[in-house]
C-alpha cells in the first residue's frame, strides 16, 4: 500500500515513510492510495483476539513491516492494557458503550499511542537514527505520548502544557514520567501559546532536520489506522449483527473518521453518530452543510474543546471525489475566510452521519441519570456521547457508544453530577506518591528551542 497527500503534492509513500512524516509535506494529510475491502474476511476474523484482529488490519495498509514484527510490535502495544478484551463492550440499557480506556493514561488516546511508540522505535532501529518528539498538549494527548515512548533509547520527547492550566490529574500524568527521554515543559502561558511555538518551531525547516524533530499529533496516520481495528471489535463483541452504528464524541475527528474508514472497508456501520460539546462546528456542518470556524468554548468535556478538527481534511478528500486540487482550494478558502461553502452544500447531503451537540448541563445529567438507574459511571467526554445518541437510537439496529476516557480523570465534573460519590481508579491513586520533573519556561521560541538543543546534547 502506498500513501498520498489530501492535496495531491506528495505520492508513492511507504506505510514507514507516512509514519515518519506525520503531516503531508505540501499541508496536507496523508492517506492510503486505495482502501481495502475486507469481503469475506469479517467471518474469518470473528473469532480473533484483538491483537491479532490489529495485526490482520495493518497488515492490509502496511507492507513494509515483516508480518512476525508486526505481530509482535502490535501485541507488546495491546499488553499494556488491564482488561482481556483490550477494548471490552459493556451493555447500558438501550445502547452499548465500548470501553477504550483501559491503557496506561486511561483515555482512549492510548490504543493509537502505545501502537505509534512502537512503531517509531521499530523503524527508527532499522534506520539506526533518533528522533525528538514535540508535541502541545491541553492534557490527554501528552500523557498518552509520552505512556507510548517512555525510556526508549532512540525517542526523545518533549511536551509543552500550559503551566498550572491542566487538571490535576493530567499535570501528574505526565510530570510523574521521569525517564530520562521525557521531558515535559510547563510553560507560562496558554494552550494555544503552547501550540503556536510548536507550529513555528517545525516551520523552521533547518532546526526541523538538525534535530530530527518529529510529531505525534492527531494528524499521523498510524493514530487513525490504529482506531479502526476497535470498530471490528465492536462489530464481533456484539455478535456480527446485520448493521449496527456507532456514537463517537468528536474533537478533532480522527476517532471518527476512524470509524468511517472501517465502514468504507465494508464493516456495516449503518450510521455514525457524531456528538460535539458546545464546540460544534462539526456538529453545524453535518446539519447544514457549511464548515464555519467559531470561538472556542471551554467545556466540562476539554479534550473536545476543539474549533478546527483536523482530521476533517481526510473526510473532505472522499467527499470531494478525491480530487487534490479540489482539496487544496476548499483548504485555502478556509484558512482565508474561515468558512467554507461545499459543491455539495445541502442538509443530509451525506446520510452516513447524524450530528448534535450536548450542553454541559446535558453531560451532568446524562452522567447522573445512568449511573442513577443504571449504576453505571461515565466520563463527561463519553455522556456527551450517549446525550446525542439517545436522541438516534434505532429498533433494530444496535448502537455503541465509543466511551473515551475513565470517569476518574475528571472527578470535578462527577462530583457536580453525583455529590458525594467517589471515584477513584489505582493508577490515578498511586500518582500522587510518586516524584514529578517539569522544566518551567516562559512562552518563546527561542526559550523552546535552547531547551531541546540542551537536552538532546547526550
Ligand atoms: C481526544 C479525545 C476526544 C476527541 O477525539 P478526536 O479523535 O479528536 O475526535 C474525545 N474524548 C477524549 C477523552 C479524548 O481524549
Amino acid at each position: 500500500m502506498k500513501y498520498k497527500s489530501t492535496r495531491g503534492g506528495v505520492a508513492g509513500l511507504s506505510f514507514k515513510q507516512a509514519v515518519m512524516m506525520g503531516l503531508a509535506d505540501d499541508g496536507g494529510l496523508l492517506i492510503p492510495e486505495s482502501i481495502p475491502l475486507v469481503d469475506n474476511r469479517l467471518v474469518k476474523w470473528a473469532s480473533l483476539s484483538y491483537p491479532e484482529l490489529a495485526s490482520e488490519i495493518l497488515s492490509l495498509f502496511c507492507d513494509d513491516i515483516p508480518r512476525p514484527a508486526l505481530d509482535d510490535l502490535v501485541a507488546r502495544s495491546y499488553a499494556s492494557f488491564d482488561d482481556d478484551k483490550v477494548v471490552p463492550v459493556k451493555a447500558l440499557q438501550d445502547l452499548y458503550v465500548m470501553e477504550l480506556f483501559h491503557g496506561p493514561t486511561l483515555a482512549f488516546k492510548d490504543v493509537a499511542l502505545q501502537l505509534l511508540g512502537n512503531l517509531f522505535d521499530y523503524i527508527l532501529e532499522e534506520t539506526g537514527t533518533h528522533m525528538n518528539i514535540l508535541g502541545a498538549t491541553s492534557g490527554d494527548t501528552g500523557s498518552a505520548a509520552i505512556a507510548g515512548v517512555r525510556g526508549r533509547a532512540n525517542i526523545d520527547i518533549f511536551i509543552m502544557f500550559p503551566d498550572g492550566r491542566t487538571s490535576p490529574v493530567q499535570e501528574l500524568q505526565m510530570t510523574t514520567i521521569t525517564d530520562a527521554n521525557v521531558h515535559n515543559i510547563a510553560l507560562e502561558g496558554s494552550f494555544d501559546d503552547c501550540q503556536g511555538i510548536m507550529k513555528t518551531v517545525f516551520s523552521d525547516l533547518e532546526f526541523k532536520q538538525q534535530y530530527q524533530l518529529g510529531a505525534v499529533n492527531s494528524v499521523n496516520w498510524a493514530r487513525v489506522l490504529a482506531q479502526v481495528v476497535y470498530y471490528f471489535s465492536a462489530y464481533f463483541q456484539l455478535g456480527s449483527p446485520g448493521a449496527f452504528q456507532a456514537a463517537v464524541p468528536t474533537g478533532n475527528f480522527g476517532n471518527i473518521f476512524a470509524a468511517y474508514l472501517a465502514r468504507e472497508m465494508g464493516l456495516p456501520l449503518q450510521r455514525l453518530v457524531l456528538a460535539t460539546n458546545a464546540n460544534d462546528i462539526l456538529a453545524r456542518f453535518f446539519a447544514t452543510g457549511v464548515y464555519e470556524r467559531g470561538d472556542v468554548h471551554f467545556s466540562y468535556s476539554p479534550a473536545m474543546d476543539i474549533q478546527v478538527a483536523s482530521n476533517f481534511e481526510r473526510y473532505l478528500y472522499y467527499s470531494l471525489e478525491c480530487d487534490g486540487a479540489k482539496v487544496k482550494a476548499a483548504m485555502q478558502q478556509f484558512t482565508e475566510t474561515g468558512r467554507l461553502d461545499l459543491p455539495f452544500n445541502t442538509p443530509g447531503f451525506d446520510n452516513t452521519f447524524v450530528a448534535a451537540s450536548a450542553t454541559d448541563a446535558d453531560t451532568v445529567d446524562t452522567i447522573r441519570t445512568v449511573y442513577q438507574q443504571q449504576g453505571y459511571m461515565l466520563d463527561p467526554h463519553t455522556a456527551v456521547g450517549v446525550h446525542v445518541a439517545s436522541q438516534y437510537l434505532m429498533d433494530d439496529v444496535p448502537t455503541v457508544c465509543m466511551a473515551t476516557a475513565h470517569p476518574a480523570k475528571f472527578p470535578d465534573v462527577v462530583e457536580q453530577a453525583l455529590p458525594g460519590e467517589s471515584v477513584s481508579h489505582p493508577a490515578i491513586e498511586a500518582l500522587s506518591d510518586l516524584p514529578t520533573r517539569k522544566h518551567q519556561l516562559g512562552a518563546d521560541v527561542e526559550s523552546v528551542k535552547q531547551f531541546i538543543a540542551s537536552q538532546t546534547a547526550h
